[in-house]
């Protein structure tokens, strides 16, 4: 007599198929996802209904949702004094159960803390106590000046042109930085921010291009309240509701030149260096976000019944399901390899990074995008949390570099790296 031994279902990890969590990483997913649960994702609802002028006035749930997270310690870096394979690992923990519960306001906490996170990295103590428990945005892109400031070595891609240097610039005298011009109306927290990272052209001297064509740059951290900083209003917009987003406009702004912590000469690499990390952080709440997407078809299939069944014992469904929960996989593993070679590598690049982005980015459009048809109609109601997701996906699609661009940009690494270095020959 032969016994029948069935294959047991696999052990997984709350957030899919990961092997070997060590004790740290479950606890921490678990006290995240508590926070994501109870905290962001209600708060997070809330915002997305509210008026543009309503939801960050004083007051408004979205501070509610900062003191939220002051209290629950997520103002800090989480991985800080960790050997660099293990804070790869537990930051992605963390960025994913955020970008799960809310990734508008996954995106508000990690821009709010840049400014403190350079100035902590700067070590210089001025700028940390400056920047300390302060609402922070990252000033970048202007009305002028979007895709073009994410394009290295421009002059060797476009010989012969002049760089854009936007509407922003810095002018760097002996003693001081001036700001001049004003940014896009898409800087995160931008409306609300106590502190800037300015990330501009600058001039020190020598006008705004070197001899190639090719801009100068500057990373200044610049307090929010001083003479000359104004603001435009709260962007009305279709997704991310809950992070807030406007102009900044500087009309002579003036911050003693100490507190530049990126100048002439260093300034590429470190805005390299931060890209890569911003790029890693959007692709594991791109991570979150799919799960989070999936997880309402998965529940919802379970629920409905058509055809003479529930939807989930139908062989289409069950098709469409390992495609879905195929591609949430897909883009949780490309996360972790961007993480891990951002963190790792001797020679980390932001082009890899923005190609995982662009790719956890794209196919999280196609995994919401799907979890919501199988949904039925139901899903496009405001009843039912996915369609705020779909619209949160869409902005995640130019968010930090437009797709297409940045696989344009790995395109090109990978082209330079078969030219310079053999690499990719056998
Ligand atoms: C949710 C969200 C949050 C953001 N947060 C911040 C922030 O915190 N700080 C900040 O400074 N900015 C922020 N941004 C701005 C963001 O970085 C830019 O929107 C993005 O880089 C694209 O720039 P753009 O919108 O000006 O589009 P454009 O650069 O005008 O691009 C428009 C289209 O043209 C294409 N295109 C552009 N250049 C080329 C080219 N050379 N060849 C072929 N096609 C091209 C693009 O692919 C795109 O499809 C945010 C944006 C969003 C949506």
């Amino acid at each position: 007599m032969s016994s029948h031994i069935t294959v047991p279902l696999p052990s997984v990890a709350p957030t899919g198929f990961d092997a070997g969590l060590n004790e740290v990483e479950t606890a921490t997913q678990q006290g995240l996802h508590r926070f994501a649960r109870e905290v962001m994702r209600p708060l997070g609802r809330e915002i997305d209904r509210l008026t543009a002028d309503k939801a960050y006035a004083p007051g408004s749930p979205f501070w509610q949702f900062h003191a939220e997270a002051m209290k629950a310690g997520l103002s800090g870096d989480a991985t800080a004094g960790l050997p660099p394979d293990q804070a790869a690992r537990l930051e992605g923990i963390v960025i994913n159960e955020l970008g799960w519960g809310d990734a508008g306001l996954a995106v508000s906490l990690g821009a709010g803390g840049l400014p403190a996170l350079m100035a902590q990295a700067s070590g210089n103590q001025e700028l940390i106590d400056l920047t300390l428990g302060k609402l922070g945005c990252w000033c970048a892109t202007q009305p002028d000046r979007g895709s073009d400031g994410l394009t290295l070595y421009a002059q060797e891609r476009f010989p012969g042109s002049k760089a854009n240097k936007g509407n922003l610039q810095a002018t760097f005298t002996k003693d001081e930085v001036i700001f001049n011009g004003q940014s896009s109306a898409w800087v995160s927290n931008g409306p609300v921010a106590q502190v800037a990272l300015m990330d501009i052209v600058a001039d020190y001297g020598e006008g705004f291009h070197d001899a190639q064509g090719n801009t100068f740059g500057c990373n200044v951290i610049v307090p929010l309240d001083i003479k000359g900083v104004s603001r435009g209003k709260p962007l009305e917009k279709l997704g991310k509701r809950p992070l807030p987003q406007g102009e900044i406009f500087f009309d002579n702004v003036r911050v003693p030149r100490r507190f530049a912590i990126a100048t002439r000469d260093d300034y590429e690499l470190k805005h390299a260096h931060a890209w890569a990390h911003a790029g890693t952080a959007m692709s594991h709440i791109a991570s979150g976000l799919a799960r989070a997407a999936f997880e309402m078809a998965l529940a919802y299939v379970h629920e409905r019944r058509q055809g003479g069944a529930l939807l989930a014992d139908l062989q289409l469904t069950q098709y469409r399901l390992g495609g879905i929960g195929t591609q949430v996989e897909a883009i949780r593993a490309m996360a972790d390899r961007v993480a891990r070679f951002t963190k790792c590598a001797a020679q980390p690049h932001p082009y890899f990074t923005a190609a995982g982005k662009a790719f956890c980015c794209s196919n999280l459009m196609q995994v919401v995008r799907e979890s919501l048809q199988l949904m039925g109609g139901v899903g496009l109601t405001h009843e039912f949390p996915i369609e705020k997701l779909l619209r949160d996906a869409q902005a995640m699609q130019i968010e930090d570099g437009e797709n297409h661009l940045l696989q344009m940009h790995y395109g090109y690494l990978l082209s330079r790296l078969y030219q310079q270095e053999g690499w990719g020959r056998g």
